[in-house]
């Protein structure tokens, strides 16, 4: 048993020998990584059509003699590392999928891969780093099955398709993966996710407890007046005008309303439709728009204060409003007990000086989805090269990740898992 005791040692933290051991683990793994990654860069799949991104994961924990589950949420992949006694469960979770963007980097891993999308053919890229992630998550399930005996508990690995959202009309990504069962049987005590990041240096770990990112919610509100000729405004009711009035009401919601020293808030207005020409008044208009919010209390007042304004400003003009709100991601909402026990964690595996709490971020996630069922933690984790001033965003043809990053989110998530389950 050269092993045993190398993952727990009686004190509760760890032995020289075992620190040592994943060391090596972790030098072996790296160049596996990186492999990997680039083989996933190189044949991006859409949201909810990752199937030969899936099978690829599935081989590969099969391969581990892990318990390897498929087809979930029509292309997520789950495997199930238990452990050589009973004990907590921990989920750790990947995204797979790629984005309709054509890449402009010349690198020989380069996606070449076209697509249709909605209607439009398109090149189709990870140009939001989901490869390195599930390049890092099937690093993590290599590391932790050899080490399987000693583990007290069970690690599930959760390959989530559909991120970037489903196409219209589908059903995907976090939210299906929970209505069929994947934070139960075994059911799961707390998730740990984490995001690459173009603007962040290599070697960076971000954290925030609390709201990191925000709840999305896309609105639309319909509003009713009366057509009249452009000249003879009095014979009819304005839609347009009322729409001004409207996009002017809601924009005090935050800017009067809200308590901004609690957390920030959102509301756009990014698309108006309404008329055919200079001297028709015409007799609706639409706005649509989205809300982001970081704090559920602010969220429902904003929603509530929308829906009050939206339709009594209506009436004051005598016309009629109403207004839809659809949720695209909750809020990414980092539980503060977990945080504050992980916390050394994360400093122990990057270095404290490393580790840099981080303000929130406006867009959303759809990891907030499992942390609405259990407690998780939502990192970001440095893929920018160290000394590099000028990072391409996310969602962007020229978005790139240094994979020297890719070492540093193995290490992490395996040790998350680790020292979790070693927890009371
Ligand atoms: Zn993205
Ligand atoms: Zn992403």
């Amino acid at each position: 048993m050269k092993y045993f005791c190398l993952i727990f040692s009686l004190s509760g933290g760890f032995i020289l020998n075992a620190q040592t051991n994943l060391e090596n683990d972790f030098k072996i793994i790296e160049p596996k990584v990186v492999e990997w990654r680039r083989h996933f860069h190189e044949h991006p799949e859409l949201s909810n059509q990752e199937f030969k991104t899936a099978e690829t994961i599935a081989e590969h924990l099969t391969s581990l003699g892990i318990e390897v589950q498929t087809g979930v949420a029509k292309t997520g992949v789950v495997g199930v590392l238990k452990g050589n006694s009973p004990g907590k469960v921990v989920a750790l979770r990947a995204d797979i999928d790629g984005l309709p963007v054509t890449e402009r980097n010349e690198l020989p891993f380069k996606s070449n891969v076209k697509a249709e999308f909605m209607g439009t053919k398109t090149g189709v890229m990870h140009a939001c780093g989901h490869d390195t992630h599930i390049a890092i998550l099937m690093g993590v399930a290599e590391v932790l099955s050899k080490h399987k005996d000693k583990i007290n508990g069970t690690v599930k690995f959760i390959f989530q398709p559909a991120e970037e959202g489903p196409p219209p009309g589908e059903e995907g990504g976090a939210k299906l993966m929970i209505k069929e069962g994947v934070l139960k049987e075994p059911k799961v005590d707390a998730i740990f996710g984490l995001h690459i990041n173009s603007a962040t240096p290599v070697g960076t770990i971000k954290y925030k407890s609390g709201g990191i990112m925000a709840a999305v919610e896309r609105f639309v509100i319909h509003i009713k007046g009366k057509q009249s000729h452009g000249s003879q405004p009095w014979l009819g009711v304005d839609p347009i005008v009322i729409s001004a009035k409207i996009i002017d009401g809601l924009q005090t919601i935050i800017s009067r309303e809200s308590d901004l020293t609690e957390e920030a808030a959102v509301i756009t207005v990014g698309k108006i439709t309404s008329g055919v020409r200079f001297n028709i008044i015409p007799e609706s208009a639409e706005l649509i728009g989205t809300v982001r919010s970081l704090d559920t209390d602010m969220k429902a007042k904003i929603i509530k204060r929308m829906t009050e304004m939206t339709e009594t400003i209506a009436k004051a003009y005598g016309g009629e409003a109403t207004i839809t709100f659809e949720n695209f991601t909750s809020i990414t909402y980092n539980d503060p007990d977990l945080t504050t026990t992980m916390l050394p964690t994360l400093q122990k595996v990057a270095g404290a000086d490393h580790v840099v709490l981080t303000k929130a971020v406006t867009g959303g996630e759809d990891f907030s989805y499992f942390q609405e069922v259990v407690p998780g933690l939502y990192f970001f984790l440095g893929g920018m090269t160290p000394g590099n001033t000028e990072a391409f965003p996310h969602h962007t043809q020229d978005f790139i990740i240094d994979e020297s990053g890719l070492l540093l989110g193995v290490k992490t998530m395996t040790q998350l898992a680790i020292d979790y389950l070693k927890l009371d």
